[in-house]
């Protein structure tokens, strides 16, 4: 008898919600994180038909809830550590953050600038990739890194090609307690939250004594913000055709990530670049998890619940 054709296990997203904290006592908090859950309750005065329903509270379940107090090590703990760890076994992933623009989704993948404490996904990968390749004495490891940007559909490389880490004294300038130094030099910063950044760890690994070299990427993604735009202003022009190529990128990711989990026979890579650089490291033998970033804020209710539906959809 034939064996039966093994189908490539398709692993599910996981989708963590985290909250950002609010930094004047005065901006009123809707969001409350429960075990598995998050509830918004939506205020009696957000009457200007913010949410077009007369619904009192709305709950998400997500796999994994980051409180406002959640610090950066139990984020890459709980979020990034399992997805790194696959990658020196061999396997691709993808680590997302999506959301608004001031959700907190720079300061989870890059970090904050202030305190060493506040390093966020990427540097913490890059210190334990080399803490745990030091471990496993089995194998020899050779890591390149790549940072793309991509906007408005065009791509731009932020470091030199190929760039090859040796150490981790490589990464003084790139991350360590000097953040988003490589995206303040380019054009784009402005408009940093209207662009996707990609951050990538090419990793090669290699037995002692044998000579086959097993390759493995792990993406870390800080997408452009979610927010719809308000059409006001000089810029408004500029504004509408950065907002429609965001959301058009959002929304062919939402169709990749789908069609994969259907298991359909076409998926649409090709009607992006995010999903083109992205391709060999979603769906199939892949891990992917995405960080719902929220600003917890009444005033930001609409957004957040788009938030929480966008990761539901793919979840
Ligand atoms: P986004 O990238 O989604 O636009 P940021 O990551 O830039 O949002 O966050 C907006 C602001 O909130 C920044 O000043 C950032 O330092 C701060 N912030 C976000 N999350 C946290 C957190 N968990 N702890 C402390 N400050 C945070
Ligand atoms: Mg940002």
């Amino acid at each position: 008898g034939a064996t039966p054709c093994q189908e490539p296990e398709q692993q599910r997203i996981g989708v963590f919600l985290r909250l950002r904290p609010v930094p004047r006592p005065s901006g009123r908090v809707v969001a409350s994180p429960e075990e598995g859950w998050v509830e918004f309750n939506v205020p009696r005065d957000a009457s200007q038909g913010l949410i077009n329903n007369s619904r009192e509270s709305y709950r998400f379940p997500f796999d994994g809830l980051l409180p406002a107090e959640a610090r950066q090590d139990e984020v890459f703990e709980r979020v990034a550590a399992p997805v790194l760890l696959s990658a020196l076994d061999g396997y691709n992933g993808t680590v997302f953050a999506f959301g608004q623009t001031g959700s907190g989704k720079t300061f989870t993948i890059c970090g904050g600038t202030e305190r060493y404490a506040d390093r966020g996904l990427i540097p913490r990968a890059i210190s334990a990739l080399f803490a745990e390749a030091a471990r496993r004495t089995d194998h020899t490891y050779v890591l390149h890194i790549s940072y793309m940007e991509v906007y408005c559909e065009t791509g731009f490389d932020l470091l030199e090609p190929n760039r090859e880490v040796k150490a981790l004294e490589d990464l003084p300038k790139l991350f360590l307690g000097d953040t988003n130094r490589v995206v303040a030099e380019t054009p784009l910063n402005q408009a940093s939250s209207r662009s996707h950044c990609i951050f990538t760890l090419h990793i090669e690994a290699r037995r002692v004594g044998e000579s086959v070299v097993r390759r493995s990427k792990l993406h870390f993604v800080d997408l452009a913000g979610s927010e719809r735009v308000v059409k006001t202003g000089l810029s408004a022009h500029a504004q509408l055709k950065e907002a429609k190529y965001i959301n058009l990128s959002l929304h062919f990711l939402e169709q990749v990530i789908i069609s994969l989990q259907e298991g359909r026979a076409h998926v649409p890579y090709r009607n992006s670049m995010l999903t083109q650089v992205l391709r060999d490291s979603l769906g199939g033998n892949t891990r992917t998890v995405m960080v719902a970033a929220v600003a917890p804020e009444a005033a930001h209710i609409e957004e957040s619940i788009s938030t929480c539906r966008f990761a539901q959809r793919v979840a």
